[in-house]
C-alpha cells in the first residue's frame, strides 16, 4: 500500500491549496477527488457565476447606454456565453490539475473513505479507501464493477465541501425545479424563473436573469433579502433591485414546488400558487460529511453538523484535520484556502492559529457589495465605542468619469484608537476597495493609516480615505456642517 505524508480528501479550493502549500513544505502528497479539481468554486460556485456576471453586467450597459453613445442594435447568444463559461472553468480546472502534478502530488479520481485514523503515538499511518468509479458504471448506475484501492498516510485533511440544500416538498426534479448546480448549465434563459431564497445565491442569480430578460421573483422566508449584511446595504440593493423590476416578496413561505403550469408551480402557504418556467431553489447548503468513515472513526462535529477543529484546523483526532465549507467559519472560497494552509502549516510543524477577524467577502450583484470585519448590528460593538464614516462614489472623480455614481462605502472606526473595525459598501469594484481596508486592518491600522497612504489619482480607490476620515468628520472633498457649525 503506498504511503503518503498527507491524504487530502477533495479537491476544491480547501483541499487544493492544502496539497500545493504542502507540496511546497517538501511533503508527498495524495489528492483523492471524486468529480473534479477545483470543486464547488471553480465548477459550480464562484467562477462559473461570475462568468454570467459579467456578461450581465456588460449587457446592462448596453441596454441603459453611457453618454454620448447611442446604441441601436446588439444581440447575444446565451448558448455561447454558457460555451465561454464552460471554457473559463475548463482553463482553470486544468491549470489545477497541471500545478498538482508540476509538484508531484498523486491525483486519485474517486470517492474516498477513512477506514482507519492515523495512530500518532505508535507512528502508525491512516487507512483511505478510493472507490473509483469505471467508465462503464458512469452510464448504468451498476456498481459492481467499480474498482477499490487503499493507500495511507500519515495526515488527513478532509475538504469536502458542501451541496445544495434539498426539501423534499420542494420536489427538485433538475429541469424546470433546480439548484445552482443545474442552473449554470441551461443553455436558454426562461421567460419567468421564480427563486426560492434572497440570500447571496439567490440575489446573484435575480441580477444575472433579470439582465438577461427573464422576469424574476424572489421568494424569501425572511423580512429582508440578504438578511446577515449590513441593513443598510440589504435595503439599498432591495431597492436597486426592485428597480430593475425584479419582484421582491419578503416574509413568504413556500408550502412546495411542484412540476406543471408553464414549468413549475410554487404554492405558498397562504394558499396562493405562482407559475414560472424554472424555479430556483437557493435555501443554503448541506455539508458533505456524510459516507466518508468519519463518525466510525470518532471524529467530533458540532451542533450544527460542522466538523469541529481547534485552531490548527486539526480535529480531535490527533493528524486528521478539517478544512473548507465543512467547519466553522462563513462558506466561502478564500476561507476555504486559508483554513487549507493553516493546516498545511500546521503538519508542516509551523505552529499557526486561524483568526477569522479579517475576512472579507463580495456579493456580486451590479454594483457588488464588498464586506470586512464589523458591520452595524453586530453584537460585538454593544461593547465598543465606535465611529461611522462614509462617502459616497457620486462624490469621486473616477466613479463620475466611469458613469458608476451609484453607492456608497461606510467604514467604522473604533473611537479611543482611530482602529479601522470594519467596512462595508456597495458601488462599482467595492470588492477591490475593500481588499485595501482588510489590508490596512491586517496590519491593525488605523485613520491615520488610511489618510497617509498616497492613492493615485483618479481612482475609485480615493473614496477609502475619504470614508475612513469621515468618521472623525475629516473627509476632504465633503461638506460636513458639523465642523462649521461656530
Ligand atoms: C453558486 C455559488 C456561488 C459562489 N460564489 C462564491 C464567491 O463568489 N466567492 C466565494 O468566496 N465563495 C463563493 N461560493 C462558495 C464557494 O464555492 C465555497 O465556499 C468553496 O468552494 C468551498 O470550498 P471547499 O474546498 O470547502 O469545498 P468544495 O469546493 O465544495 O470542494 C469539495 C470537493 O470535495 C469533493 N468530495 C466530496 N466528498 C468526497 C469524497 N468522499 N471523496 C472524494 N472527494 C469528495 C467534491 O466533489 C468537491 O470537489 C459560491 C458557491 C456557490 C454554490
Amino acid at each position: 500500500m503506498e504511503n503518503f505524508d498527507i491524504c487530502v480528501i477533495g479537491g476544491g479550493p480547501a483541499g487544493y491549496v492544502a496539497a500545493l502549500k504542502s507540496a511546497l513544505n517538501g511533503m508527498k502528497i495524495a489528492v483523492i477527488e471524486k468529480d473534479k479539481l477545483g470543486g464547488t468554486c471553480l465548477n459550480r460556485g464562484c467562477i462559473p457565476t461570475k462568468v454570467l456576471y459579467s456578461k450581465a453586467k456588460f449587457l446592462n450597459s448596453l441596454k441603459s447606454g453611457v453618454s454620448g453613445f447611442h446604441i441601436d442594435k446588439y444581440n447575444y447568444n446565451y448558448e455561447d456565453i454558457i460555451n465561454y463559461k464552460d471554457e473559463v472553468v475548463s482553463t482553470l480546472v486544468s491549470g489545477v490539475g497541471k500545478l498538482l502534478k508540476a509538484r508531484n502530488v498523486s491525483v486519485f479520481n474517486g470517492a474516498a473513505f477513512i477506514v482507519s485514523a492515523p495512530d500518532k503515538k505508535n507512528n502508525i499511518s491512516g487507512v483511505i479507501k478510493i472507490v473509483i468509479k469505471s467508465q462503464e458504471n458512469n452510464n448504468n448506475n451498476n456498481n459492481n464493477n467499480n474498482k477499490e484501492l487503499e493507500i495511507s498516510a500519515s495526515n488527513i485533511i478532509v475538504a469536502t465541501g458542501s451541496s445544495p440544500a434539498m426539501i423534499p416538498a420542494f420536489h427538485i426534479d433538475h429541469n424546470n425545479i433546480i439548484t445552482s448546480d443545474e442552473i449554470l448549465n441551461i443553455k436558454s434563459i426562461p421567460k419567468d424563473i421564480a427563486i426560492i431564497g434572497a440570500g447571496v445565491i439567490g440575489c446573484e442569480f435575480a441580477n444575472i436573469f433579470n439582465e438577461f430578460g427573464s422576469k424574476v421573483t424572489m421568494l424569501e422566508l425572511l423580512p429582508a433579502i440578504l438578511s446577515t449584511e449590513d441593513k443598510e446595504i440589504s435595503k439599498f440593493t432591495n431597492k436597486i433591485l426592485a428597480s430593475k423590476d425584479i419582484e421582491i416578496r419578503t416574509s413568504i413561505e413556500v408550502d412546495n414546488i411542484s412540476a406543471g403550469g408553464k414549468g413549475a408551480i410554487v404554492s405558498l402557504k397562504t394558499g396562493e400558487k405562482i407559475e414560472a418556467e424554472k424555479v430556483l431553489v437557493s435555501i443554503g447548503r448541506i455539508l458533505n460529511t456524510n459516507n466518508l468513515g468519519l463518525k466510525e472513526i470518532g471524529v467530533e462535529l458540532d451542533s450544527k453538523g460542522k466538523i469541529k477543529t481547534d485552531v490548527h484546523n486539526e480535529t480531535n483526532i490527533a493528524g486528521i484535520y478539517a478544512c473548507g465549507d465543512i467547519i466553522d467559519g462563513p462558506m466561502l472560497a478564500h476561507k476555504a484556502s486559508y483554513d487549507g494552509i493553516i493546516a498545511s502549516e500546521n503538519i508542516a510543524g509551523r505552529k499557526r492559529e486561524k483568526n477569522y477577524s479579517v475576512l472579507p467577502w463580495s456579493i456580486y450583484v451590479n454594483p457588488p457589495i464588498g464586506t470586512i470585519g464589523l458591520k452595524e448590528g453586530d453584537k460585538e460593538l454593544e461593547s465598543i465605542k465606535y465611529r461611522v464614516g462614509r462617502f459616497s462614489y457620486g462624490a469621486n472623480g473616477m466613479a463620475l468619469a466611469m458613469e458608476e455614481k451609484e453607492g456608497f462605502l461606510k467604514v467604522l472606526t473604533e473611537d479611543e484608537t482611530g482602529k479601522i473595525i470594519g467596512a462595508t459598501g456597495i458601488g462599482a469594484d467595492m470588492p477591490e476597495l475593500i481588499a485595501e481596508i482588510t489590508a490596512i486592518m491586517h496590519f491593525n491600522g488605523n485613520i491615520k493609516d488610511a489618510e497617509f497612504t498616497i492613492h493615485s489619482h483618479p481612482t475609485l480607490s480615493e473614496i477609502v480615505p475619504e470614508a475612513v476620515l469621515d468618521s472623525i468628520g475629516e473627509a476632504i472633498h465633503k461638506y460636513n456642517p458639523r465642523m462649521f457649525k461656530k
